[in-house]
């Protein structure tokens, strides 16, 4: 990309999505300066050839940058932000790094809970519709080191973090989605409305011909939906949603613009357990029925879909007793949805 040719870029904080990033300017033809304050991390084989600086950050590590690429984990408080405000060079995260190179459209999705899997269950939906998709984000493949394999006719399914929303700038999915918005992270942000003001930068590039797939039932995504001109796409577990998506006993039913239903699966026929996955199955068939994917085509998927590990996974059966992994669920909200589930 000719934008970063000759260009002096730091990548702050080298761990996977930094190193993808590295990668990723290397071959655009920028000077690449990696970063990171543990002095141990060890830098892939690949990459023996960047310039490194570990240890301790100094403001004179930014004298002659031109632009910063910063971990996720590297929160607003961090003096590289005042040294990079101090000398008016932009930071950027590796999400926005690798938007930037993408030739196809993104769905991106973020949310407190359900992301991992909502994005897998879109990959396997436009997978059985004869789409080619690549889905990668936060906590699985950098979007940066796939970024390149995807041409104008794919498209990208990326789960998004708040962390990652912080320091995005042209990021602009064609499809966006919140999940749900419920207390998390209070280690990083000040206030709840700081986090959930983070998620809401997802909208911040919308524009009125892209779709916005959100929780009716949630108030602080229906709050957040008011914010964008993007067509909409409500999704509910707990009623009707005039041209959204929607659980109507059984049925997971989808409504059309122009008012016509179909039936699209029945939440028994669904391979993975619990209400949560019902919200999760919901969002996708909203996020891939702007991409012409077939009711028939989402049935198939949700059928076969089995979940990710360390989420409400079975791992043994004995005495009458089922005994499930639900490690991911990392906060209140995500372990109180789970176990309705069962
Ligand atoms: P994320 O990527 O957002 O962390 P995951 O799909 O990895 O979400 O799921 C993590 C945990 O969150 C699951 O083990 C489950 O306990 C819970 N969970 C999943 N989907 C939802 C949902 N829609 N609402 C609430 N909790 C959920």
């Amino acid at each position: 990309m000719e934008e970063y040719r000759g260009r002096h870029i730091l990548v702050f904080g080298l761990a996977r999505s930094g190193f993808g990033a590295a990668r990723l300017l290397l071959e655009a033809g920028a000077v690449v300066c990696g970063s990171d304050e543990d002095e141990n991390v060890e830098i892939p084989p690949d990459l023996t050839a960047l310039e490194t600086h570990m240890g301790h950050f100094r403001d004179e590590l930014v004298d002659d940058i031109e632009e910063i690429v910063v971990s996720p984990g590297i929160s607003g408080d961090h003096p590289v932000f005042a040294a990079a405000s101090a000398r008016s060079i932009a930071v950027i995260g590796e999400l926005e790094l690798a938007y930037r190179f993408a030739r196809a459209p993104v769905i991106a999705v973020t949310g407190t809970n359900g992301k991992s899997t909502t994005v897998e269950m879109i990959g396997e939906m436009l997978g059985e519709g004869g789409r080619d998709a690549i889905v990668a984000g936060n906590t699985g493949t950098p979007f940066s080191s796939v970024v390149g394999e995807m041409d104008e006719n794919g498209l990208f399914v990326i789960e998004v973090s708040s962390f990652q929303l912080e320091t995005i700038d042209r990021f602009h999915p064609a499809c966006a989605g919140i999940l749900n918005l419920t207390p998390d992270h209070l280690d990083r942000y000040r206030s709840l409305e700081e986090y959930y003001g983070a998620k809401e930068r997802m909208l911040d590039n919308l524009a009125p011909d892209d779709r916005f797939f959100y929780n009716a039932d949630d108030p602080l995504c229906v709050e957040a939906a008011e914010r964008t001109e993007a067509v909409m796409v409500p999704f509910s577990s707990s009623g009707r949603v005039s041209g959204g998506v929607y659980l109507d006993g059984e049925h997971l039913i989808r409504e059309s613009a122009d008012g016509t239903e179909e039936i699209v699966c029945d939440s028994g026929e669904m391979k993975v357990l619990g209400i949560h996955n019902v919200e999760n199955a919901l969002a996708a068939i909203a996020a891939v029925t702007p991409f012409g994917v077939t009711a028939d085509s989402c049935r198939r998927a949700l059928a076969a879909f089995g979940g990710l590990p360390h989420r409400m996974e079975l791992v043994a059966e004995s005495g009458g007793v089922s005994f499930y992994n639900d490690s991911k669920a990392t906060n209140v909200e995500a372990a109180v949805k789970s176990q309705k589930g069962l």
